[in-house]
């Protein structure tokens, strides 16, 4: 904001909170100012957040052009104390909870009141990009440096939330959501030390776990702006999506059995090909989740043939099945009609079939009055929207669980992610983060009441 606007500004809030003390009885002057007051001309400066961004994406840069800021390397280390000097910086109390997770409160008139909380994660996975969890993390931040430049009296509590490893567990989110087991503690993350030691090195503290744990109904409300990391948003020329939710995953390992022979000596027509069997049942995945309309999808990811010899008629195929659906009675109908096919495709080909259902991820959907929220700021800000299911797992499903959740998407240019070719323009980035600035306003002016 310039300085002129700046005093301008400042002297229409003055006279409306003059009038307010005087009885309410408004001047026409008053009313035009009372608008200013609730933020909604309000804006990100776009170009702070895109060199905050850039900044950011230096710590664990990879030759590749993206980062590798792996949870708990020295990169991530670095790049959390970066991020929390930002958070005191944009007048926020930033203090680690005992999972690890930052957290910058901003308090409100209403002390008491349960905070609304908005934020993401800056760990990446090995060799991803600049956009995953930093848009939304920078973000939030920036929100809450809008909100200090603008003198903002929240009424709620605001909290912006730096989710602490979210690429290999949503450990962060868990904690903060008391799902994350004593017993998960002491195994060895990807670098081999035990969680536990991990989360103390960054400043938590594994041995009071539960005083990170929020109950249902103690957080008024969660956002999350994220890269879409799909092609939808970027393919269609929308600028924002609102999604309907994070879909649930459910992962079968399958076994197919038939005999192990001579490749030589055993007749076409004697064979019982376990490989052959299992060929069948992946084309059968993939044509049986493309049967019906929406945006499921089925994927065999994974195949290990046995004994696995040139000359050797495979024996034995294992592989994996994985559907994922905003609806759990989706995946699990597309399922019942690929198990009834596959072992009709093995006994065919004197095979067996068996498998096991590891424990499924449970869709987690987002809440209507969030998504209205949502939809109705893009309106106003002229910004064009569509509804889509999240593919990707998120720390706003764990949220989900406690509290009303609702997430944002801006395009990933190609639907490239984890990958250091993932890219998101700054005029996207600067619209998400409008969104959401206008979101928590309205949130903490009482959107879901
Ligand atoms: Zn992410």
């Amino acid at each position: 904001m310039a300085e002129c606007d700046r005093r301008s500004f400042l002297g229409a809030t003055g006279a409306a909170a003059a009038i307010l003390a005087a009885g309410g009885r408004a001047t026409g002057r008053a009313v035009a100012a009372v608008p200013e007051a609730s933020g909604r001309t309000w804006r990100v400066d776009g170009a702070r957040l895109a060199r905050r961004l850039k900044d950011l994406s230096r710590l664990g840069a990879n030759p590749q052009g993206g980062v590798s800021r792996v949870a708990f390397s020295p990169a991530d280390v670095e790049g959390r104390a970066f991020v929390a000097e930002m958070m005191r910086a944009a007048g926020l109390q930033v203090r680690i909870d005992a999972v690890g997770n930052i957290l910058g409160r901003r308090p409100g008139l209403r002390a008491e009141a349960a905070p609304i909380v908005f934020g993401s994660h800056i760990d990446s996975v090995p060799e991803g990009g600049n956009y995953d969890g930093d848009v939304g993390s920078m973000s939030a931040i920036e929100v809450a440096e809008v909100l200090r430049e603008n003198g903002y009296r929240n009424r709620s509590p605001l909290e912006v939330a730096i989710w602490c490893d979210e690429e290999s567990g949503l450990t962060g989110s868990r904690g903060f959501v008391g799902d994350l087991g004593a017993e998960e503690l002491g195994r060895p993350a990807r670098d081999g030390l035990p969680l536990a030691e991990n989360i103390r090195r960054i400043g938590g503290d594994p041995a009071r776990l539960a005083e990170a744990r929020h109950e249902k109904g103690t957080v008024a409300a969660y956002l999350e702006l994220h890269i879409e990391q799909g092609g939808t948003l970027d393919a269609a020329g929308i600028p924002i999506g609102v999604v309907e939710g994070i879909v649930g995953i459910h992962h079968y390992e399958v076994v197919v059995r038939g005999f192990a022979n001579h490749a030589g000596t055993t007749p076409m027509d004697r064979r019982q090909d376990a490989l052959l069997a299992a060929s069948e049942i992946v084309l059968a995945v993939n044509r049986i989740v493309r049967s019906v309309p929406g945006r499921q999808v089925g994927t065999v990811g994974r195949l290990a043939v046995r004994p696995g010899a040139p000359n050797v008629i495979p024996g034995e195929v294992a592989f994996t099945v994985e559907l994922r659906d905003l609806r759990t009675e989706t995946i699990e109908s597309l399922w019942s009609r690929i198990e009834g096919e596959a072992r009709a495709i093995a006994e065919r080909q004197g095979c067996t079939m068996e498998y096991l259902l590891r424990p499924p991820d449970q869709p987690a959907l987002t809440d209507a009055r969030m998504r209205d929220l949502i939809a109705g700021v893009a309106d106003d800000l002229g910004l064009r929207h569509l509804n889509l299911p999240s593919g990707a797992g998120h720390d706003a499903q764990e949220l989900a669980r406690i509290a009303p959740m609702g997430m944002i998407f801006i395009p990933s240019v190609g639907g490239i992610s984890h990958s250091p070719k993932e890219y998101s323009r700054p005029e996207d980035v600067a619209n998400g983060a409008n969104v959401l600035l206008q979101a928590v306003l309205r949130l903490d002016q009482g959107a879901l009441k």
